[in-house]
């Protein structure tokens, strides 16, 4: 045991027993989420995208790996404020195994990329909770991950006071792809923590295939 383990014991988001932030009891009640199509919100068997949903630039499909309550939903909140990389490596370990479960046929060339923070709240709190997620996800299943490949170039209101008609709003051209070669004909996979209206998903998936990316699956740890 660390000096850290010692000072803040990891404890059960569900059950407060002592150990780790996911015991396995907890672990194993956890509500697993339905795969739905992210456009229409609609139930879709693996995760794909509707046909008739599809657009010009739409995600490919979207993989979400539990229901955004309970202890899913307090760890997910401590991972956003408070630094706690053990929450964010026990994270990606369950939903890696989540993955693997929900017949997940990435091609192997797959590149795994974060949804990126702005820079000045990345500052504010110190790290990008989807960047470490998307690390640990990545040396788990496999494939090669890459950050900075495209960033936020403008900030907005907090999300949270915005209503849904604002938000979606809001999500137009501020993310910018700055290695256009780094994506160029790849599939990629993109990480983020909690999907709410699957905007920020949409909206990044398009900057990526408007600049060449092949395809672009979303992939949450809940909604
Ligand atoms: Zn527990
Ligand atoms: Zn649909």
């Amino acid at each position: 045991m660390n000096i850290i383990d010692f000072l803040f014991p990891k404890r059960c988001f569900g059950c407060d027993a002592l150990g780790n932030y996911f015991c396995k009891i907890c672990a194993q009640s956890l509500l697993v989420q339905k795969q739905i199509c992210i456009e229409c919100f609609k139930p879709s068997v693996d995760g794909k995208t509707h046909f008739k949903c599809q657009k010009k630039f739409s995600l490919d499909g979207f993989t979400s790996a539990y229901v955004y309550e309970g202890a899913i939903k307090k760890a997910l909140i401590s991972l956003k404020y408070k630094f706690a990389y053990d929450i964010a490596f026990e994270l990606a370990k369950m939903v890696a195994i989540r993955l693997l479960e929900i017949s997940f046929l990435f091609p192997d060339n797959s590149l795994i990329v974060p949804v990126p923070l702005y820079k000045k709240r990345e500052n504010w709190r110190g790290f990008n909770q989807s960047e470490i997620l998307a690390k640990e996800l990545a040396k788990l299943i496999k494939y090669e991950h890459k950050i900075g490949l495209i960033v936020k170039i403008k900030d907005h209101r907090a999300q949270v006071r915005l209503s849904r008609t604002e938000r979606l709003k809001n999500t137009k051209n501020i993310y910018k792809v700055l290695d256009q070669k780094g994506i160029y004909e790849r599939n990629i996979i993109l990480i983020d923590d909690v999907v709410t209206t699957g905007a920020t998903l949409r909206e990044i998936g398009k900057v990526l295939k408007m600049n060449g990316a092949k395809s672009v699956w979303g992939v949450a740890i809940a909604h």
